[in-house]
């Protein structure tokens, strides 16, 4: 008789999606102070409050058991953890063992140290931030930052193989006339470009509803200039994406604000404290951290069966002059873009 254990089930919600991604946040910490993420002077957790390395493991392991594919390491800023490297070996070990891929969104800044050992532990293919590609606007954007740093990371990633998409949020008054400039710089590099809706998520150091640019109108402003070309590629997740003919390179569109993409989420956010959060624009969540101190690899399978019982439907982000609080109280840096 075969007595082998049946595999564990699925993670599937009671919308029937079957949740197949898990975004873990690794820290709250960054380097910079984006205007649109953070306020200027934020208050970060207390270390002692993070998950271990160990606990990470622990818990990223029962979502491969229950047929996660993919992981996107995120923060904050990933690269800031002191030894993230450690974890970012380890989880590289499980690809080809349950995983399919490891990821990373960074805002490049400590790229330049990193890049050759994050191909060698198996990622092959990262996010970077940038939302200008002149000096002082970058400052300005990030409070602090240098883009001297991250054009460096940028090119010592792609020297070490890693295939790169540029994130840059859309900003009316902000940046919306470098657009363009940074698509033809992007794709004129190899690298795609992806453009994202501000969300109200935390207060920070800028007018939401001023600076917000719906990317549907832009992209039939763009449709207008160049030959677009949709593309199925579906990520499951929030980017809808085109082949552009005059520069060679696709463009994506995250519009969480103008389209919503609930309908074929896959995806679920672990903080850097171990908390689950089933929606990006929701407060539903499930403590992974107790479950896992308190009750081990069992406790930990019971939440997750329990998270798939409370993923909500969707979010309900509006822009409105007349509510100037932000949707979600807590910011991006929190649940991990
Ligand atoms: N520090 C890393 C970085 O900047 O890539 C990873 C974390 S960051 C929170 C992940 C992504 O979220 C970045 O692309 C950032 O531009 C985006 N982001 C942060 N706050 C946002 C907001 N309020 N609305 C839309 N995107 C936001
Ligand atoms: Fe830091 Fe990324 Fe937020 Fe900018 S967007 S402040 S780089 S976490």
């Amino acid at each position: 008789m075969d007595i082998a254990a049946a595999p564990a089930p699925l993670l599937i919600d009671r919308f029937g999606r079957r949740v197949s991604y898990l975004r873990i946040s690794v820290t709250d910490r960054c380097d910079f102070r984006c205007v649109y993420c953070m306020a200027e002077d934020m208050t970060f957790l207390p270390k002692k409050d993070v998950l271990s390395f160990e606990e990470v493991e622990a818990i990223a392991g029962a979502f491969i058991a229950r047929g996660t594919t993919k992981i996107r390491l995120t923060g904050g800023e990933p690269l800031v953890r002191r030894d993230i490297m450690d974890l970012v070996r380890s989880l590289g070990s499980r690809i080809g063992a349950g995983l399919d891929e490891l990821t990373m969104t960074t805002n490049g800044s400590q790229l330049a140290k990193h890049a050759v050992d994050l191909f060698s532990a198996g990622i092959r293919r990262i996010n970077v931030s940038l939302d200008t590609l002149d000096p002082e606007r970058f400052r300005a954007i990030t409070r602090r930052g240098r883009i001297a740093d991250v054009l460096s990371g940028i090119e010592a990633a792609r020297a070490a193989g890693l295939a790169i998409k540029i994130n840059m949020v859309a900003m009316r008054g902000v940046n919306d006339d470098e657009i363009e400039p940074m698509m033809a710089w992007a794709h004129g590099n190899g690298m795609g470009l992806t453009l994202i809706e501000g969300m109200p998520l935390g207060e920070v150091g800028i007018d939401r509803v001023d600076t917000y640019l719906p990317l549907r109108e832009l992209h039939d402003g763009l449709a207008r200039r160049y030959s677009l070309t949709r593309l199925d590629k579906s990520t499951g997740g929030p980017a809808r994406y085109v082949h552009v003919a005059e520069t060679g390179g696709t463009l994506g569109f995250i519009t969480p604000m103008s389209h919503n993409f609930c309908e074929s989420c896959n995806r679920v956010r672990l903080t850097a404290t171990g908390q689950l959060f089933l929606c990006l624009g929701q407060d539903d969540q499930v403590n992974l951290r107790d479950a896992w101190r308190e009750g081990g690899a069992q406790a930990l399978d019971a939440a997750l069966d329990h998270a798939m019982l409370i993923k909500p439907k969707g979010h309900d982000f509006v822009l409105d002059r007349t509510r100037p609080e932000p949707a979600m109280a807590r910011h991006m840096s929190v649940t991990g873009g």
